[in-house]
């Protein structure tokens, strides 16, 4: 009975995403800043960036939790591109990579415009294999998450990389900390977190949608949702097109039209999930120094 403490219903419909018996595990808890978590299911892994410790760490459940690389150029965000590859944001190379089968990493992206990035949050492939990350400077703040430098860059931006020509275009550059993004399973919305708020408070804490038209430019960008508690950091959409946002008091999900239906109160401040497992019905939490794991009967959207 203890975990049904766990949930918070602003709205019936948010019941029909969980279960209200089902508590969250704890599966690891000795990370200093976890973020970043990506399934793959062929390989029935999690994997996951402790970004202080220089390391991405890997959580199978027959085997607990290994590593996978260290050092990791203070990776953050994780996901795969349509070919199952792991495509990685680098605090400390300032750059977006991908591992290629073999496990030789290829850089996408370092630069624009003739300038260093400023520190690549997180990433999302859409269908079409174009990448989409953001570029806040979190990596170049301090020297804990990456390398202390001032940026090159005049704007913190939300890119889209074409991996076939290299081309890379700023596609929103009016925000103060772009963090995490996500489009809608119709891949008509991108949703990408402003956390500004992180280092004062009188900026933004909200999520801004966008649409998305003829596949790659992006329209009517508005305030989508406000986090009341904390800041939102990555984001995912479930198949339903809910939204599920990390924030300083756990999950909060949100329904299409940015109304508050839910939440998953987690013991530490949420940096980071993901849907995983078999069935995509299985959340993985980043929650500072912990990974924690909750069913729920909602399906993530992302591919694959
Ligand atoms: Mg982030």
């Amino acid at each position: 009975m203890a975990e049904a403490s766990i949930y918070e219903i602003h709205d019936p419909r948010f019941r029909q995403l969980i279960v209200t018996s089902a508590g969250l595990d704890e599966l690891y808890s000795d990370c200093r800043w976890a973020e970043g978590p990506v399934w793959f299911n062929d390989a029935n892994q999690l994997l996951w960036s402790d970004i202080p410790n220089q390391r991405i760490l890997r959580w199978t459940p027959e085997n607990g939790v290994s590593v996978y690389r260290q050092p990791s150029n203070f990776a953050n965000g994780h996901t795969r591109d349509r070919q199952g590859r792991l495509v990685s944001c680098e605090h400390g190379m300032r750059r977006v990579v991908r591992t290629e089968i073999d496990g030789s990493v290829t850089v996408l992206a370092d630069r624009f415009e003739d300038k260093r990035l400023n520190s690549p949050n997180d990433v999302v492939v859409k269908s079409d294999g174009t990448i989409w990350f953001t570029d806040p400077t979190y990596g170049i703040l301090s020297d804990y998450e990456g390398y202390r430098a001032d940026p090159e860059q005049p704007t913190r931006n939300v890119y889209r990389l074409d991996p076939e020509t290299g081309a890379l275009s700023a596609m929103v550059t009016d925000f103060i900390q772009p963090n995490g993004l996500a489009f809608s399973p119709d891949e008509k919305t991108l949703y990408v977190a402003d956390s500004a708020a992180s280092h004062d408070d009188k900026l933004p804490r909200h999520i801004r949608a966008f649409d998305v038209a003829d596949g790659k430019r992006l329209a009517n960008g508005r305030v989508f949702c406000l986090i009341d508690k904390g800041i939102p950091d990555g984001v995912r959409t479930d198949m339903n097109g809910n939204l599920w946002s990390s924030a300083g008091d756990g999950v909060h999900c949100f329904d299409p039209t940015g109304k508050l239906i839910g939440k998953v109160l987690v013991p530490q401040t949420v940096a980071n999930l993901t849907f995983g497992g078999p069935r995509r019905n299985r959340l993985f939490i980043t929650a500072t120094r912990s990974l924690y794991s909750l069913y729920v009967t909602a399906t993530g959207s992302q591919m694959p």
